[in-house]
């Protein structure tokens, strides 16, 4: 009999649109840099970190975004049930594409 691949439903596409903000503190109840770019990030387990998607223009957005990546990364990689996923603030100027863009429909 042929083994049978196990395929988890795909989480849906996040939809976001920007709220306000409260003052020039950011929904999750955090300053951030002003111009920082977002991204959702990935800690494997030796501490190596990777930026999985974006850059978002806010933390809200990265933050939409965390789940369906978390469930991309667990298709490409069975070991990342182990990893850490969540998101961070980097430096204006910094720009590059996630790692996970194109697989996650997102254009740069
Ligand atoms: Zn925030």
């Amino acid at each position: 009999m042929a083994k049978k691949k196990i395929v988890a439903p795909l989480a849906p596409t996040p939809t976001w649109t920007p709220r306000p903000f409260n003052g020039l503190r950011c929904h999750c109840g955090e300053r951030h840099y002003q111009n920082a770019r977002y991204y959702v990030t990935v800690r494997r387990d030796d501490g190596d970190s990777r930026a999985l998607a974006g850059p978002f223009a806010e933390h809200d957005e990265a933050l939409a975004w965390v789940s369906k990546t978390t469930r991309v990364a667990n298709d490409r990689d069975p070991r990342a049930a182990w990893y850490a996923f969540g998101t961070a603030a980097i430096k204006y100027g910094y720009d590059k594409p996630g790692m996970l863009n194109a697989d996650l429909g997102l254009v740069a």
